[in-house]
């Protein structure tokens, strides 16, 4: 089988399963391998059975790009149903749209307020623009600094705090100053021009992908299961493979955390079910300043399709320390030291010369879909 093999290919989320399928197309035979039981990586999805919803397991995940190739490529493997996501965050119990706009001041501050604030906004600004927290501080009208304050101490800095665990005086000022407040009545959280969710899910869209008879796929399998790198060569069960090698895991875990893991964010997932129709308005809710867990999501707002009458699930998503092995590595933690980890290994995994990064653990960054979608594309057309 070993020598049938032209690459290998570890990991089945969005960065393995496109390039195992691009490969494919070309007449490559391509084995996949997965240390979870199933494909998707974590896009997986699943019909729960007590609600019949469509659920996304390690989070809510929406579809948005404006790269028409990438948009081309998801509906030719699925169908993509129209779908604009919507978030609001409680605020002293009250709704407000996310990202802040005109239509949030209405939200949350009384008529007369909003209306004044959205007359300054809108001559000081220009009406359609996106401003940040820290131009609206620079402005001369008391007004306008409140409402950078406000949208500070609401909506972003117990948020931020949570979700990364850290104290405000670690919250980095440059970020903070970036938050943005759009001088428009657009109430989508993305702007992309393609928006969607796969109709019948992120699983079958993968399950799609990988249908192709040039790949072949190991489940339940850890790299180290079939790679071994000694001297700068790959090495599949136990002998030499000369073969492209496209890696999608985490870089540590490759090099066997030699430089110590490098570390992340984790989330535990609370999925919990209640005997209503809904739960909540929005599709995600954004918990800000009470709770341990930052958002809550009910799925039935995302899948329209799918889900029994008068019953609901909703995911809970609690922000919480990342150990190796033992809780998920979701969002890279972008310190210098972290940095720094990661260029040692980057240097040990150039010399070799057949093996390539691929995906968000690999490269240690945060990718949306769509950008690992495109990534993944670029570099198969480029090998
Ligand atoms: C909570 C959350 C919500 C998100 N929501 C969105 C969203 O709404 N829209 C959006 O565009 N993006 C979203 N993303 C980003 C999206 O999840 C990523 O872009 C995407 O998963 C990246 O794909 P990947 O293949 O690089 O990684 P993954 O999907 O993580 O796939 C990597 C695969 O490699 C496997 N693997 C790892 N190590 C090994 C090993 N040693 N041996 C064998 N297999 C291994 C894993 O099991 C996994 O299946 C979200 C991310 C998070 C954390």
């Amino acid at each position: 089988m070993l020598q049938d093999i032209d690459t290998l290919i570890v990991g089945a989320g969005f960065a393995g399963a496109v390039s195992a399928r691009l490969l494919a197309e070309k007449g490559e035979k391509v084995l996949v391998v997965d240390k979870r039981n199933h494909i998707g990586g974590n896009c997986f999805d699943k019909i729960d059975f007590a609600t019949g919803a469509l659920i996304h397991m390690y989070g809510p995940h929406l579809f948005h790009t404006d790269n028409p190739e990438v948009w081309d490529f998801v509906s030719h493997f699925a169908d993509m149903e129209v779908y604009e996501h919507r978030v609001k965050a409680n605020i002293d119990g009250k709704l407000a749209s996310l990202p802040f706009n005109l239509e949030t001041l209405y939200e949350v501050f009384p008529n007369t307020v909003a209306m004044e604030m959205e007359i300054m906004l809108t001559e000081s600004f220009g009406y359609g623009e996106n401003v940040t927290i820290l131009d609206l501080k620079k402005q001369k009208e008391p007004q306008l600094e409140f409402l950078a304050n406000y949208i500070y101490d609401k909506v972003f800095v117990n948020y931020t705090m949570k979700q990364w665990g850290l104290g405000p005086e670690d919250i980095d000022k440059e970020v903070t100053a970036r938050v943005p407040v759009r001088i428009n009545r657009d109430s989508r959280y993305f702007t992309d021009r393609y928006q969607g969710v796969p109709i019948y899910g992120y699983t079958k869209l993968f399950e799609n992908i990988l249908d192709h008879d040039n790949i072949h796929i190991l489940l339940n399998t850890p790299a180290s299961d079939v790679l071994e790198i000694k001297s700068n060569k790959t090495y599949i069960f136990g002998k030499e493979f000369k073969g492209k090698v496209i890696y999608t895991g985490g870089i540590d875990a490759l090099f066997n955390y030699e430089y110590k893991p490098l570390p992340y964010r984790s989330v535990f997932m609370e999925f919990e079910v209640f005997g209503k129709d809904r739960y909540q308005e929005a599709a995600t809710v954004n918990y800000p300043n009470n709770f341990d867990f930052t958002r809550i999501t009910e799925f039935k707002h995302i899948h329209k399709t799918f889900g029994k009458k008068d019953v609901t699930i909703i995911l809970k998503e609690y922000p919480i320390a990342y150990e190796a092995n033992k809780t998920e590595p979701y969002y890279p933690m972008f310190t210098k030291e972290a940095k720094a980890a990661y260029k040692k290994y980057e240097a040990k995994a150039k010399k070799v010369k057949n093996l390539i990064l691929l995906g968000r653990l690999a490269e240690y960054k945060y990718y949306d879909m769509d950008d690992i979608i495109a990534r993944a594309m670029e570099k198969v057309s480029s090998l």
